[in-house]
């Protein structure tokens, strides 16, 4: 079985200073491993030719196919295609067709077409160009040594749309290609450890199905990768390992596949046509922001209230003061009364409560940072419960209650 490597080399000044995220490489991964191709190492890399030559010319020396992304544009600082002509051995040479299509795109959209755009028509010798429907710079594809070099651009659109041009359908021509798929089991409540010991047995290396784990934010998903001939079998193989884990996982497991968990709990509140209202008070709003990224979510989602002082939760939720003089504003008394207050004041069928210690200060003995009450009424029904999460900082603890909010309601909305 031959097997074809990868390797992907991200450009850019911007990519190693740290002002940018390099979201390029981490697309690319998965679109390349999706199709078939190993990939063995991504290098950043700043626009300094004599790196950035040296980058690429390594890449393409241990892998079958390389993809860099950036340094394409217009100006001085963008040297890819010098790399490319330093490697190929020769001068570039323009391309009168590229530099007509540069004009065009740019006059189509009413902008100046200066001089200096000319560059972006030049090319390595022995380049083959890579039209760019939706951008200015072209990319190109040059062999050097064992490798095909992909040269896209850095923005992220571009490049996204010239590797579904270009790349894929050449890399669906590589013969023995064995396409992975990836299942997600999402799981919440056991640390990473307790999840590691759990599930030993599937996590060795070298096992296909692949079985990996990574964390955020109190979130744990199980990565099931999964290689065959065919998609269809790999898809299978990866069920397989599924249905294996599940009885593991038991309760642990919340929901499964790529969709965000914000998402899919819109969809079930729509599905279901159960009405929404929220109560915050240590997330301000957090939850909120959540919901309303989902288009859609009008249908449901009824309103919000952050109430974050003790005579708001009076206020906006009808909390009785001897409540809170009784219980304090964290505890599950509270929670239950800022849920049922959401519930009425809007008439939702089901209304969460946030209430917590998110710190760094305001922790007590007895109510240390990381302790967030939640209240939940689901038709007039409440319950209520208190996570006592790690001390890992305002922001975790704010959005693990987010976490703990959503999972609850897609509980109750699936139960
Ligand atoms: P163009 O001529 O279209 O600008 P280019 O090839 O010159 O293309 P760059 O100048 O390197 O691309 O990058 C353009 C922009 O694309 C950057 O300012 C940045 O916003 C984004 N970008 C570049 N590389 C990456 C990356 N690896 N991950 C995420 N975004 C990136």
């Amino acid at each position: 079985m031959t097997l074809h490597t990868a390797e992907v080399v991200a450009i850019g000044d911007e990519l190693i200073h740290g002002a940018m995220l390099d979201t390029n490489s981490r697309w690319l991964a998965s679109e390349l491993e999706s199709a078939g191709l190993s990939l063995q190492r991504i290098t950043v890399v700043g626009d300094d030719l004599a790196q950035l030559s040296d980058a690429i010319l390594q890449a393409c020396r241990r892998a079958s196919v390389v993809v860099s992304t950036g340094g394409l544009g217009p100006t001085l600082d963008d040297r890819t295609r010098e790399a490319g002509a330093q490697i190929a051995g020769g001068p570039c040479w323009f391309d009168e067709v590229s530099w007509l299509r540069i004009q065009d795109y740019l006059r189509g959209r009413k902008r100046p077409v200066p001089e200096s755009n000319r560059r972006q028509a030049e090319f390595p010798t022995g380049a083959v160009v890579l039209a760019n429907p939706v951008g200015t710079a072209p990319g190109f594809l040059l062999s050097a040594h064992r490798a095909h070099w992909f040269a896209l651009p850095g923005v992220p659109r571009e490049m996204q749309r010239m590797v579904q041009d270009h790349v894929l359908p050449w890399v669906r021509t590589l013969p023995s290609l064995q396409p992975s798929v990836q299942q997600l089991l999402r799981v919440i409540g056991p640390s990473e450890a307790m999840l590691g010991e759990r599930i030993a047995a599937f996590m060795h290396g070298g096992r296909n199905p692949a079985v990996g784990v990574t964390v955020g934010n109190g979130m744990i998903t199980i990565r099931i990768t999964g290689t065959a001939k065919t998609v269809a079998l790999a898809q299978q193989a990866c069920e397989a390992t599924a249905k294996e884990l599940r009885p593991l996982l038991a309760t642990w497991l919340l929901y499964e596949g790529a969709e965000e968990l914000h998402a899919l709990v819109v969809q079930r509140l729509i599905a279901r046509q159960v009405t929404l209202a929220l109560a915050e008070s240590c997330t301000g709003g957090l939850l909120a922001g959540r919901f309303t990224e989902v288009a859609g979510v009008s249908e449901v989602f009824l309103g919000g209230f952050v109430c974050y002082a003790n005579a708001a939760k009076v206020r906006d939720l009808a909390v009785e003061p001897a409540l809170l003089a009784m219980h304090g504003a964290v505890s599950e008394p509270v929670a239950a009364a800022m849920a049922t207050g959401a519930a009425q004041r809007t008439g939702a069928r089901l209304a969460i409560a946030i209430t917590g210690v998110a710190g760094p200060g305001g922790g007590t003995p007895d109510k240390p940072v990381g302790t967030v009450s939640f209240g939940l009424s689901l038709d007039g029904v409440v319950q209520t419960w208190t996570l006592r999460m790690p001390d890992l900082g305002r922001s975790f603890i704010r959005e693990r209650s987010v976490l703990e909010a959503l999972a609850a309601i897609l509980r109750s909305v699936q139960a």
